[in-house]
């Protein structure tokens, strides 16, 4: 899991937190346009910062009593006349019905807040729409990413950052000053036209997840059916035994560790892939093709995924003995070992395999934790680069061989026994250790101290046919190394 993903802001633009030309802005009077939810939200936390707020309503009466008797609830041409900056808290189809107060409104900052019911609704952004309604205003994109949820629980609960954009550096400079004010994070997004792009981004829904929520259940439906046809149609048709019951529990059980455990595998594969680039390639100047830039990004989605499926498959394992099928079949065992006259039905190596099996499941579970939470943006920029890589590199590899350990002594001897290889397939943990073990292998290959020593190389800079590499004798009689250009 790369660790800019977590750190970076929301978007990759400039944070102005911090900016030391933003100066406080407490004791301004601001105005707000507009006495919805999103109005009264913005006038409570405005209050709350320091501000002076005046409402502009076009029912004052009605309306002053939703707002805190601090601010100031008048007509929409009043409440204008008394502020310089303006947040317009109304829908962009109420936009023209603001074109009376055009004079009042001239030479003043216009905070368009407004967002759309769908991605691209207009051809033009709504700041833009508005801008194009108020020539004689500067208008500011932001504070749209923010809910009235979080404007009234405070910047505390909720995402922080303020998406800023517009053509006007002042204005918008006083709008970050507010920001800042009001405890959020204003992030530069540019100029006005980023508006679009700050517009779609609250209904955008979980654009980084939908390619590894797919690969989720891709795998699921896959595994999902393979351990039908061994657990319950096999036995249906070759003995004619009703094994339904497994579906539920069961058969989703045995899924769900092995979408964990590919899934956990699919986090290292892309950067082995990636290393096997850059030693074929000789450079880590080369782009990686777009499949594996992209999967690359995913890994901390597929990592939370794998996580997911891991505690589930913990979840349903301790409740398999809760179930009423487990206690028939375990009392029929009891009465057949009765009839037959065993004394015991103790098989020491089966005891140990069990022991260890869920033993070191436990341990993988508490590193594939250690990893989820790890990569929690607040957790995450609490450590170091180098803690960071640990935990995520060195501890998700050792999580990846554990998993691997509790797969084989889940397996045991299964792969050599003829009876499990239902209509000729093999015990489904077979297929799942192909994918993990790859990884295992060339994570261990690219230890060798010839590959590791020449993909270091190529990760400070080293490239291919453009440095020859030398070896002088040293003054001591050692041997150094150096390189040089072979163009120079
Ligand atoms: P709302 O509760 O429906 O309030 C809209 C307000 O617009 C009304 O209270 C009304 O106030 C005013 N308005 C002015 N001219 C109007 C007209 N011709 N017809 C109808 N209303 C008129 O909406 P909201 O949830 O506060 O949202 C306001 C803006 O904030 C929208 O652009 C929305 O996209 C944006 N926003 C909302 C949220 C949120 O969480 N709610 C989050 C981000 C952005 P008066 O009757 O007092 O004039």
């Amino acid at each position: 899991m790369s660790r800019g993903d977590m750190a970076k802001p929301l978007l990759g633009h400039r944070s102005m937190e911090g900016d030391p030309s933003l100066t406080p802005a407490s004791g301004r009077t601001i105005g707000v346009l507009g006495s919805g939810d999103f109005a009264r939200s913005l006038a409570i936390r405005l209050v709350c910062s320091g501000f002076k707020v005046v409402v502009g309503s076009r029912n004052p009466k009605r309306k002053a009593s939703l707002f805190p008797s601090a601010a100031e609830v008048t007509f929409q041409a009043e409440a204008v006349k008394k502020t310089d900056v303006i947040f317009v808290a109304v829908f962009r189809e109420h936009y023209s019905t603001l074109c009376d107060l055009a004079d009042v409104l001239a030479g003043k900052i216009l905070v368009d807040v407004s967002n759309n019911t769908e991605i691209n609704h207009h051809k033009e952004s709504n700041a833009e729409y508005l801008a194009s309604l108020f020539p004689a205003c500067t208008v500011v994109k932001g504070f749209n990413v923010v809910s009235a949820w979080t404007l009234q629980s405070g910047a505390r609960d909720g995402n922080k950052q303020v998406l800023i954009c517009s053509n006007n550096q002042e204005a918008k400079r006083t709008v970050a000053e507010i920001a800042q004010v009001m405890g959020f994070t204003p992030v530069d997004m540019g100029c006005m036209s980023s508006a679009c792009e700050i517009e779609n981004i609250p209904l955008r829904l979980l654009p980084a997840w939908r390619i590894p929520i797919f690969l989720a259940l891709g795998l699921f439906l896959c595994f999902f059916t393979y351990n039908l046809i061994r657990q319950v149609i096999h036995p249906y048709i070759r003995e004619q035994k009703n094994k339904l019951y497994k579906i539920p529990i069961e058969v989703v059980n045995t899924t769900l560790p092995c979408v964990s455990y590919v899934m956990l595998s699919l986090v290292y594969l892309p950067g082995v892939l990636a290393a096997c680039s850059q030693l074929y390639y000789g450079t880590k100047y080369r782009r990686f093709p777009d499949w594996l830039d992209q999967w690359l990004q995913h890994r901390k989605q597929i990592g939370l995924l794998s996580f997911f499926c891991a505690a589930l498959h913990a979840v349903y394992s301790l409740c398999l003995p809760m179930r009423r099928s487990h206690r028939y079949l375990l009392i029929e065992t009891a009465v057949k070992q009765a009839v037959e006259k065993k004394m015991t039905i103790w098989v020491e190596e089966e005891v140990w395999r069990m022991e260890i099996y869920i033993s070191v499941g436990i341990i993988a579970l508490g590193l594939l934790s250690l990893l989820a939470i790890t990569s929690l943006p607040s957790i995450a920029n609490s450590l170091n680069w180098r803690e960071f890589s640990f935990v995520q590199s060195t501890l998700g590899f050792i999580a990846l061989v554990i998993s691997t350990l509790h797969t084989l002594t889940y397996g045991w001897s299964r792969a050599f026994d003829e009876n499990q290889y239902k209509f000729y397939l093999p015990p489904t943990y077979t297929l799942t250790l192909l994918v993990p073990c790859t990884v295992i292998i060339a994570k261990v290959i690219f230890t060798l101290p010839c590959i590791q020593h020449r993909l270091l190389r190529i990760r400070r800079g080293w490239e291919k046919g453009r440095y020859v590499k030398f070896v002088l004798p040293s003054a001591t009689g050692e041997f150094s190394s150096g390189e040089t250009s072979s163009n120079v």
